[in-house]
């Protein structure tokens, strides 16, 4: 992890702000946050986040915490606690010991939540859902003030505390802070601070059937962590009137002075065919249209690791896209460009075939075989070689083959001759048919001089293709992956799930690897040669070998969109 120790001057504008508050001693030591939602796993748009809180953290000498904003018990479980923690860790980030939850602080957001109350701030409403919705007006009417917005002080106490004891149902009540309901931005007409939820939490049990909003907590929590840049995405924004309104009325903003937490906002990642929204990848999960989280297709973190994508290609994406203000759609190709030359740096080479076709050698001894060397990175000699069995029976690709090739074909056809990948020289002398008229196995030649695929008279072959010993190959099923949605703009169009690509998955159950593959480690890509990227699949178990591609050697989508 070397690729973000040093800030870049002028790199984006969260690190000139970052280094100017350095500068002038507004901070002494930069503190950012990540605060997911355990209600789902992580997706390539927190990824971003994760990059830019974590990265600026280590580049600026400072920390990045780790806050789990679990303030709403009816969405979210431990289950997503774990894996956002497992993700956050795989992606190269460390919290140290700086593990928080908003649900540390409920008993300081409660006691805040009074002080309000004690200045005249707050106020508990028992309007009902409907009236409170219509009473807040539009972006062109003001709202109209409660009923219940000039209770007394006591009242207000009294109601609050009884609120917390659990004296009433959920959505009877709530508390609001008493700002302005006329206000231009909306999230100051008297926001909600608190809801009755008889709900079990997953940290506080049944302490608690009140909870804050995340307009209560998150800035709070914040400033009781010593946060200094709450970076957040652009949909906050308008929030951040309140975030600074809450922190300036309670006693934390006093204490705190100018190192007090502030919020900035930046572009979330939008991506082309791609949907990142908890909720929906949620449903894809719940009604089994994928087959969980970790599915290949999804774009979450514990996806895109199953399917062989290195945790510094997602970092490299995230500095490619750059943080700016401004939303955009990053066109996927960049994606998959950072993915491409991560792997194709440092993933060893292999051979597959994924669609066999038998060829024999006629003239090759009958039941000998020899091992060749076959280098394991072209432009990496510290990689060195591995062996790969060689002998009379061996499988090529069936698309290798072609009966009545054009002369631009250099691949396999009868009479022709190709170089079998650090192997031989062979000539194709028959596709040998079924009684259907399909090749079922092609009798070739081979030139025994010709040992490591070079031909000693310098005669030109055009044709390189790859292969795998029949005797020795392993068998195994590969995932093939193509985009989860037909369009770029899923949804835009309807439903999004009319817009799910019913292809998006190919399971090839015949393939043939080449024996080195039987070891391959869970999840780390390999580069078989003409073929793409794959890796292991967890599914693997003994005697049955599952490999994802990762990604194909070249932009498939060029081809996809060129062909409509
Ligand atoms: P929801 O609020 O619907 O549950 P969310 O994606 O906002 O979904 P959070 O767990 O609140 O989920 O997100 C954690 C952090 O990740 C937030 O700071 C949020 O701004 C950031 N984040 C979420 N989606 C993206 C995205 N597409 N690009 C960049 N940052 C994102
Ligand atoms: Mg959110």
């Amino acid at each position: 992890m070397d690729e973000t120790k040093t800030p870049e001057a002028g790199r984006d504008f969260i690190r000139d702000i970052i280094a100017a508050d350095l500068e002038s001693g507004r901070v002494k030591r930069v503190v950012t946050r990540f605060p997911p939602e355990p209600n789902g796993y992580l997706h390539i748009g927190h990824a971003k986040s994760i990059c830019l809180n974590f990265g600026v953290a280590r580049e600026f000498g400072g920390i990045c915490h780790l806050r789990f904003d679990d303030t709403n018990p009816t969405r979210e479980e431990q289950e997503y606690i774990d894996a956002i923690e497992a993700d956050v860790r795989w992606l190269g980030f460390d919290w140290g010991t700086h593990l928080y939850h908003a649900s540390d602080y409920f008993e300081q957001l409660y006691a805040w939540a009074e002080h309000l109350i004690g200045h005249g701030l707050a106020y508990v409403d028992d309007q009902s859902p409907e009236e409170m919705r219509t009473a807040r007006g539009t972006l062109t009417e003001p709202g109209r003030d409660s009923p219940y917005r000039e209770r007394s002080i006591a009242e207000n106490l009294d109601l609050f505390r009884r609120m917390r004891a659990g004296e009433f149902p959920d959505g009877a009540r709530v508390l609001r802070a008493k700002i302005d309901m006329a206000s231009g931005n909306m999230n100051l007409r008297d926001p909600v601070l608190y809801r009755i939820l008889h709900r079990s939490h997953p940290r506080t049990g049944d302490t608690w059937c009140i909870y804050p909003t995340y307009d209560f907590a998150h800035g709070q929590s914040d400033a009781i962590e010593g946060v200094t840049h709450s970076i957040c995405t652009l949909e906050f924004e308008d929030h951040r009137p309140l975030y600074d309104w809450l922190i300036e009325h309670l006693p934390i903003g006093e204490q705190l002075g100018p190192s007090r937490p502030r919020q900035y906002e930046f572009a979330r990642l939008n991506l082309a065919y791609t949907v990142l929204s908890k909720r929906f990848l949620t449903r894809l999960v719940q009604e089994g249209r994928v087959s969980g989280w970790d599915d290949p297709r999804m774009p979450t973190i514990a996806g895109l690791r199953r399917r062989g994508v290195p945790a510094a290609a997602i970092r490299d994406f995230a500095r490619r896209v750059g943080v700016a203000r401004a939303n955009s759609l990053v066109d996927i190709a960049i994606f998959e460009h950072a993915v491409r030359d991560e792997l194709n740096r440092t993933a060893p080479r292999r051979m597959a075939v994924l669609r066999p076709l038998k060829l024999v050698i006629e003239n090759y001894p009958e039941g000998r075989s020899e091992t060749l060397a076959a280098a394991n990175h072209p432009d990496d000699p510290a990689a060195g070689t591995r062996e790969v069995p060689f002998g009379r029976e061996l499988y090529i690709e069936r698309d290798d083959f072609m009966e009545n090739a054009p002369n631009n074909f250099y691949r396999l056809t009868p009479g022709r001759e190709v170089r079998l990948r650090y192997a031989y020289l062979v000539t194709c002398r028959e596709a040998v048919k079924d009684a259907a008229g399909n090749v079922v196995e092609l009798h070739c030649t081979y030139d025994p001089a010709t040992r490591g695929g070079n031909a000693p008279d310098g005669r030109r072959v055009r044709g390189t293709i790859h292969w795998v010993s029949a005797a020795h190959a392993v068998p195994a099923e590969v995932r093939l992956y193509d985009p989860l949605f037909t369009r770029p703009d899923p949804g835009a169009g309807s439903d999004l799930v009319a817009d799910l690509n019913p292809d998006s998955l190919t399971v090839l159950h015949d393939c043939r690897l080449e024996p080195a593959l039987a070891d391959a480690a869970v999840e780390q890509a390999v580069q078989c040669e003409r073929l793409g990227y794959f890796a292991r699949d967890p599914d693997s178990a003994r005697g049955r070998l599952v490999f994802n591609r990762t990604i194909g050697l070249r932009d498939s989508w060029a081809k996809a969109k060129a062909g409509g």
